[in-house]
């Protein structure tokens, strides 16, 4: 089965309209895939998420991070519930968070549990992906990490996890909860921590101890654009993955790495998504995708339809079947193209300057790496 996690619950309440994380992405992005028609067939639908319990949240937050938040949910504000980043500017408090939150993050644990079930071989969560959450830190819009629990989740089964991240901001607290593991390797291509949060994600950071290896992160320049990206996919991040050998791959879909995106600063059209996506789906793995960034709404929605069809292996007739639906509406966008972005042209100053940074950074990271997993370093 081809899942798609959501509920009508999970339109109401969400985020504050005052934040740029608008947690209504999810339930335009299944109405858009809905009129898209690629719900219809019996190997799909749609499953809703279960509310996280407490002792579910306690594997990995710790309980007085869970106390802030019950009480910032109540509406409470306090300077403890501050210094555990509760009620910044990022992570505001707002009613009902708790409920929202929980439940949002349940989704990718309900995803788990369906792969581990054989029942699902693609389950996307597009109200998840809060790879910022630390154990005892709300921080850059995520307040409980279902990235963290859904891995978790799957490494308890005995499942070798690969968590691969292409949101453009690095994934900080996934890295962290894994970073002296081998049974769950993290892998990220996210714009440089010199030009944005959250600071972290550099070559150098590459697992300790039994988990040496197993974290590994592509830091990207500014005005990245698809092939440079797709080059990083090929040339630095499969060798890592198919070295790794997964049983299931956690794909962390933030769409904040498009063009356009108000709070980061790479170049890519959704074209570079769907071929990562479709790259990924060709290891014949269960795949449990999430959300996550993407602060241009209508692009965010679009790409996220998009990539349910590349995941679910509709992309061959996609191109057909986007001309044929060129009116379709997409409920807010001015786009009437269908779902894929246009071409983006590249002018030959800034792939110079793109081109240059990524191989250096590519010669890095591979030095550091491959050799860990038995690799061949040198660039074909
Ligand atoms: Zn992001």
């Amino acid at each position: 089965m081809k899942v798609f996690v959501h509920t009508p619950e999970l339109d109401v309440g969400g985020y504050p309209p005052s934040s740029p994380f608008n947690t209504r992405r999810a339930g335009m992005a299944l109405r858009t895939v809905e009129q898209m028609g690629t719900l219809d067939g019996s190997d799909r639908g749609v499953v809703p998420p279960v509310s996280l319990s407490r002792e579910q949240l306690e594997r990995f937050h710790e309980p007085r991070y869970l106390d802030a938040l019950a009480r910032a949910s109540r509406g409470e504000h306090d300077l403890q519930a501050l210094r555990m980043g509760l009620g910044t500017p990022d992570c505001p408090i707002f009613p009902g968070m708790l409920p929202y939150v929980s439940l949002a993050a349940g989704g990718s644990v309900v995803a788990a549990g369906l792969i581990l079930a054989g029942e699902a071989e693609i389950a996307f969560n597009p109200s998840g992906g809060y790879h910022h959450a630390h154990p005892d830190r709300a921080s850059g819009f995520c307040y409980v990490n279902d990235v963290v629990l859904a891995c978790m989740t799957l490494a308890e089964a005995g499942k070798r996890v690969l968590f691969l991240d292409v949101d453009a901001h690095h994934c900080d607290g996934v890295q962290d909860a894994f970073y002296g593991r081998s049974e769950v390797m993290t892998v990220s291509l996210h714009e440089s921590g010199k030009t944005l949060f959250p600071g972290t994600g550099f070559e150098e950071e590459i697992g300790r101890g039994e988990g040496r290896g197993y974290a590994v992160n592509f830091p990207l320049p500014v005005g990245t654009y698809d092939e440079a990206y797709l080059r990083v996919i090929d040339q630095g991040a499969l060798p890592v993955i198919r070295a790794f050998d997964p049983d299931v791959i956690v794909l962390e879909l933030g769409m904040d790495s498009l063009a356009g995106d108000p709070l980061a600063h790479l170049e890519l059209s959704n074209n570079a998504y769907a071929d990562v996506v479709e790259r990924v789906r060709r290891l014949g793995k269960p795949i449990l995708a999430t959300g996550g960034g993407g602060y241009h709404v209508e692009n965010t929605v679009r790409g996220w339809a998009l990539c349910w069809s590349v995941l679910c292996g509709d992309q061959e007739h996609h191109d057909a079947m986007s001309f044929g639906m060129g009116g379709v509406l997409l409920e807010t966008t001015e786009w009437s193209g269908g779902l894929r972005d246009r071409t983006l042209l590249t002018d030959g100053g800034r792939r110079g300057y793109v081109d240059a940074e990524i191989e250096a950074m590519l010669r890095r990271v591979r030095s550091l790496v491959f050799p860990l997993h038995g690799i061949d370093i040198s660039l074909p």
